[in-house]
């Protein structure tokens, strides 16, 4: 099938050339993110290939549609950007990487707990300068602290289990479904309210949606343990970032580490070394000791490629076929597991 790949990186041609050898699709890389001034670019192609920070809005949809694009194929398991009922309104179908390696994203929360907590990127940085001192480099143990989980899906359930059986926290988590399994192990499931209230640590790793948009704002905040460090590898506003500098200011939060942002879409992705940001908030939040940022890497393993790459064409292949049997194209959009 020929698609329109959007957004793509050297990373992502390697993975996705390699697992079309299996396919035979026409793939045709394109630098630029799908929104409404690019969407022209796929004119023509049945198919297209979009990652996080794309824009798939019913504008964009209305014109992919127009262009003969039937089908929008997500690189990634979050599909908070993609207006479901538009795309379902022009027929076009949309599928996506549910799972590839939970591990990778779960590990690097881990990583950048540990970095935040002992302060280590602080310290290669001193070490690189020739300053051996290690005033404001202490850090705290993670043994015994409290840490609440949000969502314990497939990423969630594996920092639970890393930080309770790891590190012998006590993990307290938050998901409307209870997983059996980290019960068996000690984990606590209890209200959102009681988790924020009650940890030492918070990470996120439920979905971005109505209900879960800014869950960490100004109130929540005020309600959370003094000196609580925040982690997110989920989704950017999943936090009020406003509030989040306004704990750190009031000293309420000890530490915040983040691999995505509300407004990554502007800045994530691409080099701006030699360019002016113009986002005050996100500046601001860079001026913080205990500020670890990071740009929507969490994925970024060789094996989480490898996943996202075959599944990706595998969904592809699956739609085509169906299409050449003859099914009416225009269907619910639907999201192949
Ligand atoms: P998942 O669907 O397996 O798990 C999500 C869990 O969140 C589910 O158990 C669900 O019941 C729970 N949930 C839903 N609403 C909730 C709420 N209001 N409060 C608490 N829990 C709630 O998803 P996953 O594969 O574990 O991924 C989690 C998130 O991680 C994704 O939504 C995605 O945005 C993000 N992600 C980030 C990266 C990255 O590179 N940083 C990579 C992959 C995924």
């Amino acid at each position: 099938m020929r698609v329109a790949v959007f957004g793509t990186k050297p990373y992502d041609r390697q993975f996705l050339a390699a697992a079309n050898r299996a396919f035979s699709h026409d793939l045709v890389f394109l630098e630029a993110r799908l929104d409404a001034t690019t969407a022209i670019l796929a004119n023509g192609f049945p198919a297209v290939c979009v990652f996080v920070n794309d824009i798939v809005d019913a504008g964009v949809l209305a014109h992919l549609a127009a262009g003969g694009t039937r089908l929008v194929a997500l690189r990634c398991a979050g599909f908070n950007d993609v207006d479901v009922g538009a795309a379902q309104r022009v027929g076009i179908a949309v599928v996506r990487v549910p799972a590839y390696s939970p591990y990778a994203v779960a590990e690097y929360t881990i990583g950048l707990l540990l970095a935040l907590d002992r302060n280590i990127p602080r310290a290669w940085a001193r070490v690189r300068e020739n300053n051996f001192a290690l005033d404001g480099l202490l850090g705290r143990n993670l043994h015994g602290r409290t840490a609440g989980v949000v969502g314990t899906g497939r990423i969630g359930s594996l920092v639970a289990r890393i930080l309770k059986v790891g590190f012998g926290c006590e993990v307290l988590a938050a998901d409307p479904a209870i997983d059996p399994a980290l019960d068996a192990i000690g984990v606590r499931y209890v209200s959102a309210g009681e988790l924020i209230a009650g940890s030492d640590i918070i990470t996120l790793h439920c979905p971005l949606a109505p209900g879960t948009r800014h869950m960490i704002d100004a109130a929540a905040i005020a309600s959370a343990r003094s000196g609580v460090m925040i982690v997110n590898t989920s989704r950017g506003a999943l936090i009020d970032t406003k509030a989040l500098i306004d704990g750190l200011k009031s000293h309420r939060i000890a530490g915040v580490a983040l691999d995505v942002y509300e407004q990554e879409a502007d800045l994530f992705y691409a080099d701006l070394s030699n360019e002016i940001i113009e986002d005050d908030v996100f500046q601001r939040l860079l001026t913080f000791p205990n500020v670890i940022v990071t740009g929507h890497q969490a994925f970024l393993t060789e094996e989480a490629l490898t996943a996202i790459a075959k599944t990706t064409l595998t969904s592809i292949a699956a739609f085509e076929h169906r299409t050449s049997l003859g099914d009416r194209v225009v269907e619910p959009p639907r999201f192949v597991a």
